[in-house]
């Protein structure tokens, strides 16, 4: 039988929590995570917590254009229906299909902001059934492998960081690139991985299709298995041609938004592997339904995330890797790069970057709300009462 739940308050937190050190990479300098936390109160009483990261850069989103879609079309649309409880995959992609995706102005996509609120009202119903996500997306593998990634900084830093990234006993590495030291730093970095280990890079669309390719062929010597983002979105119509020269697979990340963006790369087939992170493409639903397409088009993915994450984007990001079994992970850096996580407990991987599946009910991961207060710059709060 199925049972359905109406939700009775929205609330909105944009955050500012900060981080351990300051991760820098090719696009933007960061000091701290500026994620939105979203609670869904049922009429039942159970909440459920859901996350989203806005990324200027990524889908146009900012905290306050996600503010302005919580609060407006989202939370008309989340209060507007009943909701089951899920059961299954569809389930779940169902969800997320019956809650727009905003745009306009200079966001791509509201995908940040449509993520938020479906991973709330996904916990909630979990909650409300007393099942985890585990019990739906089920596991494929006792464990997850998460993939060391260093940021930009000096060859001396880099080699410092990798050294010690190295004691953990990652099995594939990734470098942000996009700089002038980059060959020092890549000659650095393989030099401590040694040679069995996997090696990406990451460009952040820092190049042009000449730069790239003369790069690509001279790293041929480091090994450099996947490049990610050569071009940038912009460029992306020179993506075929890039990955005719078979210098490395191509992975896409800020090229690939929208589904209509997934259909202009594979009809182009212009790409080996595609970078779905759970904030980037809307939620879960549209994680799990670009995964299913990427199947069918035979190419490779992995799940990624946004640097910054708390422990509720961690957690969901575990339980989508542990069900789908992705060529690469990333993520979980939890207390790694946060001065503080918001959860109950850590969600991080441990020795080889493994991370196993979370149990317990929702997410796995229950969020201390006085901490979310603690690093709310403001609070937003929506009765459903009030929307009528
Ligand atoms: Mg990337």
């Amino acid at each position: 039988m199925t049972v359905s739940h109406r939700a009775a308050r929205l609330e909105v937190f944009p955050i500012e929590l900060p981080f351990v050190e300051s991760f820098r990479h090719a696009t933007s300098d960061r000091t701290a995570s500026d994620s939105v936390l979203v609670k869904v109160t049922l009429e039942n009483g159970v909440t459920g917590w859901g996350e989203g990261v806005p990324r200027a850069y990524v889908t146009g989103e900012t905290q306050e254009t996600m503010l302005e879609h919580l609060t407006g079309p989202l939370a008309k649309a989340l209060f507007g229906r009943a909701w089951s409880e899920p059961v299954s995959t569809g389930d779940i992609m169902t969800i997320g299909q019956r809650l727009p995706t905003p745009n306009g102005g200079n966001v791509i996509a509201g995908n940040a902001a449509h993520c938020a609120i479906e991973l709330a009202l996904v916990d909630a119903l979990l909650r409300s059934a007393k099942a985890s996500l585990a019990d739906v997306l089920i596991p494929a593998s006792s464990e997850v492998l998460y993939s060391a990634a260093i940021t930009a900084g000096s060859v001396e830093g880099t080699e410092k960081v990798a050294k010690r990234l190295k004691l953990v006993g990652f099995r594939d590495w990734k470098v942000k690139v996009g700089f002038d030291d980059d060959d020092a730093r890549l000659a650095a970095v393989r030099a401590i991985i040694g040679e069995e280990a996997s090696l990406r890079v990451d460009a952040n669309g820092a190049w042009t299709v000449e730069e790239a390719e003369e790069r690509l062929a001279r790293w041929s010597k480091f090994r450099v298995e996947t490049v990610e983002e050569p071009l940038g979105r912009a460029r992306r119509a020179d993506l075929g041609r890039l990955r005719a020269k078979k210098l490395a697979a191509i992975s896409v990340d800020e090229s690939l938004v929208t589904e209509a963006d997934a259909n202009a790369l594979f009809a182009e087939r212009s790409c080996d592997l595609l970078n779905l992170r759970l904030s980037k493409l809307g939620g879960l639903g549209a994680t799990l339904r670009m995964a299913t397409t990427a199947h069918a088009e035979k190419l490779d993915y992995q799940v990624g995330c946004q640097v910054g994450e708390t422990a509720i984007l961690s957690a969901v990001g575990r339980h989508v890797a542990a069900h789908l079994i992705p060529k690469y992970v990333e993520g979980s850096f939890g207390a790694h790069l946060l001065a503080e996580d918001i959860g109950d407990r850590p969600v991080t991987f441990g020795h080889r970057g493994v991370g196993v599946p979370l149990r317990g009910v929702g997410y796995g991961v229950d969020v201390r709300e006085d901490r979310v207060m603690a690093y709310a710059k403001s609070s937003h709060s929506i009765d459903r009462g009030s929307l009528r």
